[in-house]
């Protein structure tokens, strides 16, 4: 039984990839959102057409004021959702919407498919058949239209064609039969739709984030890009001030030179491994060039005992050419508010950068004023 419930739940609310939900989740509201102010519009206009095709013998309340009702509440979707295009711009608001829309094309399932049966109860034998088609064709329109969020979808189905399948197969009459048959083939196509469609989103999103994740990562370290600290930056922009530790490995042409390149590629990744060891879990720590890397965070992720610590993590480690490696640091700090506040941050780090190698390597250097000015007057 709790495999069963398992399955049926699967199918309802099919598994997506934690990296990817969210987005999918905006993806499915806005395609969502698209459609569904056309279905409501649609809905709507099959109104009259609703009216006439009453059977004769229905109450007034049901013959008139379920498709009038049905029809103001269509309005009301079609306008609630042409107010506000934006309703879908935050992974919050998505899924606010895909709940809203989940429950609100149910209860119009709920509303068309009650008519629909009671319709067919009333309806003279050689007229009844019509019934299942009209509900089909509005079930399989709202499941199109759905059919980025597949419980929303599956439920309309189930809910539109269930009760009708069920007067179809039971009447004894052999036309129902064929009609019974033939809904209940193309429900299965339209199921197997939703489900191939749902797997080239979720496989197009895998592919979307892998390249983006690609085109932040440094390739040989793993650690971010110079385009990921930027990114970064830009997103700490306005809050806390940042300080930005640029490190460049001392003497590292040497290495190369003397032992290889791989040999030195080798050391790069040695030294990533240690300076993300080191730094806060929520510090950016980045590889922005050659054998230069970069760590990025509050003042508090990175104070000056920090660079302390790196200097000496570095210098006694065992490195793979077998002999010492030492860095030198630059820090500096400032409130950014956008990309030139960015590069103004990066260029004073750089110069104390400078000062530090000047006055020996290995060692730190902060970028006062002071210092600042010596660096501009010695470049
Ligand atoms: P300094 O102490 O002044 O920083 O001297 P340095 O030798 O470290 O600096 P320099 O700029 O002269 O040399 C940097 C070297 O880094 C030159 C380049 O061949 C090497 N390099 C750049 N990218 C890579 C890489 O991805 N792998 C390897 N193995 N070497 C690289
Ligand atoms: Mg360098
Ligand atoms: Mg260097």
């Amino acid at each position: 039984m709790t495999g069963l419930g398992h399955a049926i739940r699967t199918f309802f609310v099919p598994h997506i990839p934690e990296a990817i939900r969210d987005e999918f989740t905006v993806m499915a509201a806005t395609q969502m959102q698209r459609h569904a102010r056309l279905l409501f519009l649609a809905l709507m206009l099959t109104t009259p057409t609703a009216l006439l095709a009453m059977a004769p013998k229905a109450d007034w309340w049901v013959a008139r004021a379920t498709p009038i009702a049905m029809a103001l509440f269509c309005l009301a979707g079609f306008l609630n959702l042409s107010r506000d295009l934006r309703l879908a711009t935050s992974v919050r608001r998505a899924r606010r919407f895909v709940r809203e829309s989940t429950i609100g094309s149910c209860a119009i399932a709920v509303m068309c498919s009650a008519w629909c049966v009671y319709s067919w109860l009333g309806a003279p034998p050689h007229e009844r058949v019509y019934y299942p088609i009209i509900i089909a064709l509005g079930a399989f329109s709202t499941a199109y239209c759905l059919s980025a969020a597949r419980g929303a979808a599956v439920a309309n189905l189930v809910i539109n064609l269930v009760p009708m399948q069920v007067l179809l197969f039971t009447s004894g009459n052999r036309m129902d039969l064929a009609v019974g048959v033939s809904l209940a083939v193309a429900a299965l196509f339209q199921l197997h739709m939703i489900d191939t469609y749902q797997a080239r989103i979720v496989d197009l999103l895998k592919v979307q984030r892998h390249s983006r994740e690609l085109a932040l990562t440094d390739p040989l370290t793993g650690l971010l890009n110079r385009r990921a600290l930027l990114d970064n930056a830009l997103a700490l922009a306005d809050q806390a001030p940042l300080r930005l530790m640029l490190l460049d490995i001392d003497h590292f042409k040497a290495i190369n030179d003397s032992h290889g390149h791989d040999m030195g590629d080798a050391v790069l990744i040695r030294i990533a491994a240690l300076l993300a060891e080191r730094a806060e879990i929520r510090a950016s720590v980045a590889r922005i060039g050659g054998e230069e890397f970069a760590i990025l965070g509050t003042a508090d992720e990175l104070p000056e005992a920090l660079a302390l610590a790196l200097l000496t993590d570095i210098r006694t480690a065992v490195m793979p050419h077998g002999a010492q490696v030492t860095v030198s640091i630059g820090v500096a700090e400032a409130r950014i508010t956008d990309e030139p506040a960015w590069r103004e941050l990066f260029n004073r780090a750089d110069r104390a950068l400078y000062c530090a190698k000047q006055s020996g390597r290995n060692q730190f250097a902060l970028a006062r004023p002071a210092i600042d000015s010596e660096a501009r007057a010695a470049a």
